[in-house]
């Protein structure tokens, strides 16, 4: 009711559902009731969830928010999906996203953007944003989202949400739309640490059918939520609280660091040199991979084809050209000159070498702390439409949360209050399998 009332684009509602599934919700409903009932249930049966559109999710639309997907049924369903079915969770629909995750203000999604909660003048941010709008409006407590260079922590921030991007390999991406392979990692997000806690017990864990999920053991999320944080050592890495931050963000995360030192965790400055080239190397990799990801998508096999080519290279190039959108083809055009004959040593290369040092930056730093603290975005949320024609200052959202995905380590933003009526993130970064230790902090913050 709740989605029907708030989230009509028609009717100037949010839009942060592409697609809502109220006779699977009911059906899953009715069964969660039966499983109640026997006994058998686990902590979430019958609790309603929101699924980013990026997972394949089986006899429903699965998009990725691209007209390329307008059309497509998926046949079976991701492990993420699976693995909420299987605790009984229900799903409630698929959220809203940027193109293929390609953005960070939900502006490229080829079913219209999204408005933030919080101010329905502005963008909820990206890829995200669907699900960051949707739990925000408490549209649904939970949802799932992906996270390739702060997808979920900057729709999180900009949405007063709590959003996890656990260690790569911790969650299957087995039936998640693959954007940049090396860098995507799914999370929850949620009102509380306690939620993402829940959520991410469900998600986690090995999957043989991805060759890059871990075989590590998941330990109980919520065990340690309420440990002291006393003699915590707490990172403060001086790039992330230089030029380009603003003035009322700084002051937050001021005020927050004081609150953890009340709390009893200190403090030590740490460098992480190498910072100001996670952006460059990012859209080197992340464009790379998602060409050679996308190059599925070739009007024969999935999705959109357009009408009567008049040969294949026709097909091809007409089905790709009608079915993508200008900044993922601006990515598969930038990949494939990065990869191509001559160009690979100077740029993916390069690239890949830089990705290395800002792995060592962290190495090095977490020697000096447990946990790294900092801003999740620059600024909040911006004006829909502000920088929709300027891709650089879209790209530079992520400044503080690309670094973590190049070096595969955990992410969460947490709510740090408002500024000017608009939502602050702070972000925890951990070492690798951190995640627990983000969710103490996190929750004993909160
Ligand atoms: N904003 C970044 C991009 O556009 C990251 C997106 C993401 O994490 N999926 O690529």
């Amino acid at each position: 009711d709740r989605i029907a009332r708030f989230d009509n684009a028609a009717d100037g509602g949010l839009n942060s559902f592409i697609t809502v599934t109220p006779e699977l919700a009911l059906a899953q409903a009715a069964a969660a009731d039966t499983r109640l009932a026997s006994g058998a249930a686990h902590a979430l049966t019958g609790l309603p969830l929101a699924q980013k559109d990026i997972f394949c999710s089986q006899g429903v639309r699965t998009s990725c928010g691209s007209k390329m997907l307008d059309s497509f049924i998926s046949p079976y369903n991701a492990e993420v999906i699976t693995r909420c079915n299987d605790a009984g969770l229900i799903m409630l629909g698929k959220t809203n996203m940027d193109e293929f995750a390609m953005g960070s203000s939900n502006e490229t999604s080829f079913y219209g953007a999204v408005k933030n909660p919080w101010d329905t003048s502005r963008v909820p941010g990206g890829s995200s944003g669907g699900s960051a709008a949707a739990v925000a409006a408490r549209l649904a407590p939970a949802a799932t989202g992906t996270d390739t260079g702060g997808s979920i922590r900057q729709p999180a921030a900009l949405c007063n949400l709590t959003g996890l991007k656990p260690s790569y390999g911790r969650i299957s991406r087995w039936g998640m739309i693959a954007f940049a392979s090396s860098l995507d990692q799914a999370g929850p997000m949620t009102q509380s640490a306690e939620d993402a806690a829940l959520l991410l017990q469900v998600m986690a864990g090995h999957d043989a059918k991805d060759s890059t999920s871990i075989d590590h053991p998941v330990p109980d999320y919520r065990a340690g939520l309420n440990d002291s944080l006393s003699g915590l050592r707490i990172g403060l890495p001086k790039q992330f609280f230089g030029e380009g931050l603003s003035s009322e963000i700084a002051t937050l995360i001021d005020a927050s660091i004081a609150e953890l030192k009340k709390l009893g965790a200190e403090f030590v400055e740490v460098d992480l040199p190498n910072s100001g080239l996670s952006v460059p190397a990012y859209y080197v990799i992340a464009p790379a991979e998602c060409s050679s990801n996308l190059s599925r998508f070739d009007g024969v096999r999935f999705g959109h084809r357009c009408e009567n080519p008049s040969d294949l290279e026709d097909l091809y190039k007409r089905s790709r050209a009608e079915g993508f959108g200008e900044e993922v083809r601006r990515r598969v055009m930038i990949g494939t000159y990065a990869l191509s004959a001559g160009y690979y040593d100077a740029y993916y290369l390069q690239a890949q070498r830089v990705r290395r040092l800002i792995k060592q930056d962290f190495d090095q730093a977490f020697t000096q702390c447990d946990v790294i603290l900092g801003p999740t975005a620059p600024e909040t949320a911006f004006a829909l439409g502000a920088k929709k024609t300027d891709p650089v200052s879209m790209y530079l959202q992520d400044i503080y949360t690309i670094a973590t995905n190049l070096a595969g380590l955990p992410g969460m933003s947490i709510p740090a209050g408002f500024s000017d009526g608009l939502p602050v993130g702070l972000q925890l970064i951990g070492p690798y399998w951190s995640e627990a230790k983000l969710l103490n902090v996190a929750h004993r913050y909160q």
